[in-house]
């Protein structure tokens, strides 16, 4: 099958009434600028995720960690959506059961407009108390890049605030993980930009598709999802050529 015939395979599967779901990864965001995390543009290729994305990290070096995080959210304040995240949204906007599950914390899906957005590792834009001390409630919104003050503290106990976001070795929340699940019972899965190492994010498509989902991964290093379809390419490429085909 060449290349068009399988865009052609997806865009047949598209309608305003079928299921889709779409998981996304880092991958989804490499066009706007922002790394992955592996890959050979990868954000780990200078640093180590333990030194930086774990509870242990941040007990040791709370300053180095923050300081990591606000390089990343000035990375990502300075970014715009790309393509991809725009065709996405317009179909969130298009089919009445549509779903969308990011890994991804940078908050550009929204940011483009895309309604129906599973959150599966928290938000970079999220803060909380790391003592849960429940005074500003589980968690605030901060977008201010660069924050003024490293390590960010709580405004109500003073003790250090951490990044809203899910780290290594951390459990998913409880209703994300319900929200995901609920998700996985479509029609056509999607899975984009994700190197599907990372679990319990990297289970999700394979669920899906035990559930009956035409499985479909949208990559340029393709391989890691079991899939019924794998599409070489880039997201911001192949999105956009997909919905052409519905136009
Ligand atoms: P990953 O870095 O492990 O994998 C990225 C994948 O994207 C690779 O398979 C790569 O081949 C693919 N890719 C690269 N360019 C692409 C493009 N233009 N179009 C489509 N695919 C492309 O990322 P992951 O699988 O999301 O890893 C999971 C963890 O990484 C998550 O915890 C996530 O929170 C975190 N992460 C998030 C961001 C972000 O918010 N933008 C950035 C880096 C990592």
């Amino acid at each position: 099958m060449t290349l068009e015939g399988d865009l052609r395979l997806v865009a047949a599967r598209w309608s305003s009434r079928a299921r889709w779901t779409v998981l996304t990864g880092a991958g989804v965001s490499a066009a706007s600028g922002i790394g992955t995390f592996r890959g050979s543009d990868g954000l780990w290729k200078n640093f180590r995720a333990e030194d930086l994305a774990t509870p242990e990290a941040f007990a040791r070096d709370p300053h180095r960690v923050w300081e990591w995080y606000d390089w990343r959210r000035q990375k990502i304040a300075a970014a715009r959506p790309n393509r991809a995240h725009e065709v996405l949204a317009s179909w969130s906007r298009r089919q009445a059961a549509f779903r969308l599950i990011t890994q991804n914390v940078d908050g550009l899906h929204e940011r483009a407009g895309t309604e129906h957005v599973t959150r599966f590792h928290g938000s970079i834009w999220d803060i909380r108390c790391s003592k849960r001390c429940g005074g500003s409630g589980s968690s605030w919104v901060d977008t201010r890049a660069p924050l003024p003050e490293l390590p960010v503290r709580c405004p109500d106990c003073g003790g250090l605030a951490r990044p809203g976001v899910v780290w290594f070795e951390e459990p998913i929340d409880p209703e994300v993980l319900r929200q995901a699940q609920e998700a996985l019972d479509c029609d056509v899965c999607l899975v984009v930009g994700t190197s599907s190492v990372v679990y319990p994010a990297a289970a999700l498509a394979l669920e899906a598709r035990q559930r009956g989902a035409w499985t479909v991964e949208i990559n340029p290093e393709p391989g890691a999802a079991d899939v019924d379809l794998a599409i070489v390419g880039k997201a911001e490429e192949v999105l956009p050529e997909i919905d052409s085909i519905l136009h």
